[in-house]
């Protein structure tokens, strides 16, 4: 309900709220949220902290790699069909914005390294052709002898053999999110260094750190790992965490046709323009949210020794940022409980990317009461995410 201001004896009516939709975080989220909303013709601003890409969204790798083709379940079925849509969805931000978002359906080559391991893909393959549909898609997932590919993975890491699928995909990170900023700024509102301190909802008012509030009919909470301060300070429930992680980039000239690889936990990732991207490593307790030189040189040495026609290529730059994770894994996607029109969408961890535009379609559908392209799992929903945490911390459960 709105409030109704009393003026000496004239009642007015509350002022409506500028935006129909506030966004808070210009991460891949946030941004995906703020054009997907704009498309749908609502008047949307997004409030960005500090700038776009402050976050973990500012990084190098831009892996867009699916789930296994196995104990197919609704979230693998949702990220196969956002990677499956993801390349038209791309194709259609460049043409609305001229930017290059650098999207190559690159594949991938996973080395097999035990018996065991070659077992298991071989059923793997044969689920892929289940799952995958490729007599439709045309997307395959095919053991390999050993040796294959061993122009770019050196045979020895592979004794059994290697998978090659051709789902996997590659886009650059800061091109993307700079596409999708520009879509925003152009045809909505894109405030930076405007921190999301607060949220009325009787009245739409969001307050921001150092600003002067603004107000919104309904607000998302997508800040990456910070949401889930903000999430606890209006639902009592701390759901999440930060996990850092960090990657860096190579000179990679004459490397750009090759797949990824995915081998001893790494990603080799070669980019258009002649870079190629390694990452990532995982810490879940840290101190400094800087790039490590001694974690940059371990993955330096892990990554050639697998790759070998990445050695002696130059260091471009190193990256580090923290990947918002829920304590339930899957991401939070819809409203708040107990909130009629405060949402978030966080917690994407190492998958955002691939998934980001159908998480938004999603939401907006949820928002403005129309069907989503593809129903959301319910594992990314809130249900799954609240409420047995505040039992635990009352103790009523084991955590
Ligand atoms: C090393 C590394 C490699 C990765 N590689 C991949 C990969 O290959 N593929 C993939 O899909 N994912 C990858 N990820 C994960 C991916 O980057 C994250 O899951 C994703 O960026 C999260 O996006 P987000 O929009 O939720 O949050 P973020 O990108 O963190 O954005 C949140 C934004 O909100 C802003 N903000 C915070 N608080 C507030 C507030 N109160 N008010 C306003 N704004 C606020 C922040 O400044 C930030 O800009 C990687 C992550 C790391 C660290």
């Amino acid at each position: 309900m709105q409030s109704i201001p009393e003026t000496g004896h004239i009642m007015v009516p509350a002022a409506a709220p500028t935006y129909d939709l506030a966004v808070a975080g210009a991460g891949i989220f946030g941004l995906s949220i703020a054009h997907r909303a704009i498309r749908q013709g609502l008047k949307v601003v997004v409030l960005e902290a500090q700038h776009v890409g402050a976050g973990s969204s500012g990084g190098l790798l831009g892996a867009l790699m699916p789930h296994m083709p196995a104990r197919w379940n609704p979230k693998k079925e949702f990220q196969f069909q956002a990677l499956r849509s993801l390349e038209n969805h791309i194709r259609e931000l460049e043409q609305e914005t001229g930017a290059d978002c650098c999207y190559a359906r690159c594949g991938r080559i996973l080395p097999l390294t035990t018996e065991d391991k070659l077992e298991h893909h071989l059923e793997r393959a044969k689920e892929s052709k289940l799952r995958w549909h490729p007599e439709q898609t045309g997307f395959s997932y095919v053991v390999e002898p050993a040796g294959s590919r061993s122009d770019w993975l050196e045979a020895s890491a592979a004794p059994y053999g290697i998978v090659y699928e051709t789902l996997a995909a590659r886009a650059s990170p800061r091109d993307y999110l700079a596409a999708l900023a520009g879509f925003v700024r152009h045809r909505g509102t894109l405030l930076e260094g405007a921190r999301v301190t607060g949220f009325d909802e009787q009245t739409g008012k969001i307050s921001l750190a150092d600003k002067d509030p603004v107000s919104a009919a309904r607000l998302v909470l997508s800040g990456g790992f910070a949401a889930f301060d903000l999430i606890q300070h209006f639902t009592g429930e701390q759901i999440g965490r930060g996990e850092k992680g960090q990657a860096l980039l190579l000179e990679g000239k004459g490397l750009e046709h090759h797949p990824a690889i995915y081998c001893d936990g790494l990603y080799v990732v070669p980019h258009d323009k002649g870079t190629v991207a390694i990452g990532s490593t995982a810490d879940r307790d840290f101190e400094d949210a800087a790039p490590s030189p001694a974690r940059s040189a371990e993955l330096v040495a892990r990554a050639t020794a697998f790759c070998p026609g990445l050695k002696g290529r130059q260091v471009l730059t190193d990256w580090a940022g923290i990947r918002p994770r829920c304590n339930k894994r899957d991401p939070l996607i819809g409203r708040l409980p107990g909130y009629e029109t405060l949402f978030a969408a966080t917690g994407g961890f190492k998958i955002s990317f691939g998934i980001a535009h159908l998480v938004a379609d999603c939401l907006v559908s949820e928002i403005t009461g129309t069907a989503p392209q593809l129903e959301l799992p319910e594992t990314f929903r809130p249900d799954h995410h609240f409420g047995a945490n505040r039992l635990a911390a009352d103790g009523w459960v084991k955590a």
